[in-house]
């Protein structure tokens, strides 16, 4: 037995390999929108 390894996504703005239903956390995209501001998160 083992534990279930989660399946990544790429963003679709800039292909970092994210947590799917996650906002990114490198450009603040989800679902090809942006909800966070990455010039904040810098
Ligand atoms: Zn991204």
């Amino acid at each position: 037995m083992h534990l279930a390894v989660p399946t990544l996504v790429e963003c679709g703005n800039c292909g970092n390999r994210i947590m799917p239903h996650r906002v990114c956390p490198k450009c603040g995209y989800y679902r090809g929108k942006q909800v966070l501001k990455p010039e904040e998160m810098a």
